[in-house]
């Protein structure tokens, strides 16, 4: 008889939880090297490509949060790993939090709203308004971050820097949604420190109008150490963790 949910293997756990503390010994000596507190950094790890076996894994590691890029697969996904891991206890504390890092498109809102706990990556006005009304549908309030382009490349996502305070505004003024703050991914090309330094500029900008908007969404596998000193409140960290995906993405 095979079973729907085999257990672990225990070779996979073990390589997990090491690359789990080789970056969480990186979050704490980027934290130190500019005097912050570990704990104020929030660890996601990037589950896309990875299966569910691998986000319960992560869970009995201690992780409380994950990462994925594309609704399909995360929507999937979100059910499987609340199927194996007993849907009594999704939404208790300890479970884990779903966060959508990747881009959105209109008619993916509704799927996005009932499966993220958190949005990182609204880029238009016409997302902002999409996952508000979805939001609002699915009865659930999501935090929301606005995705901000650092190479003024309009065709690789994120918000013009000159359009955020708008977004803002409407996000500010939505029904379902909480403004929390910026995210970016350091463009290629460009110094992570200089990318990491704007964004910084750009999220204090926007918390002297909204100041629950703390969240800074930055830094990745290559780049955690460059985010952390730039003021990095939560890390998208995947290959670091969970090894090399393969490079169809
Ligand atoms: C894949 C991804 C990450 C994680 O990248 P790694 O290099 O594997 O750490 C972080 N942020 C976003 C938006 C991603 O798509």
């Amino acid at each position: 008889m095979s079973s729907p949910s085999p257990p672990h293997d225990e070779r996979r756990v073990a390589a997990i939880g090491a690359g789990l503390d080789a970056v969480r010994a990186r979050i704490e000596a980027g934290c130190s090297a500019v005097g912050r507190n570990p704990a104020e950094v929030t660890l996601i790890v990037v589950t896309k490509t990875y299966p569910a076996r691998d986000v319960i894994a992560l869970r009995g590691l201690g992780v409380s949060d994950v990462g994925e890029n594309r609704d399909q697969e995360a929507s999937v996904k979100r059910v499987e790993v609340d199927d194996i891991a007993g849907a009594a206890d999704v939404r208790a504390p300890g479970s884990v939090n779903w966060h959508m890092i990747g881009r959105l498109q209109t008619n993916k809102c509704r799927s996005v709203a009932s499966w993220a706990d958190a949005v990182h990556s609204l880029d238009r006005l016409r997302v902002v308004d999409a996952l508000d009304r979805a939001s609002l549908e699915a009865g659930r309030r999501i935090p929301a971050l606005i995705q901000v382009s650092l190479d003024d490349d309009p065709d690789r996502g994120g918000a013009a820097p000159a359009d955020v305070e708008r977004m803002a505004e409407r996000i500010a003024d939505s029904e379902a949604l909480d403004l929390k703050g910026v995210m970016a991914v350091a463009p290629l090309g460009v110094d992570p420190p200089v990318a990491f330094a704007r964004l910084a500029g750009i999220a204090e900008r926007l918390r002297q109008d909204h100041p629950g908007a703390g969240w800074i969404s930055a830094g990745m596998s290559q780049d955690l150490e460059a985010a952390l000193a730039a003021g990095a409140t939560h890390v998208r960290v995947g290959s670091a963790v969970l090894g090399a995906r393969p490079a169809l993405r």
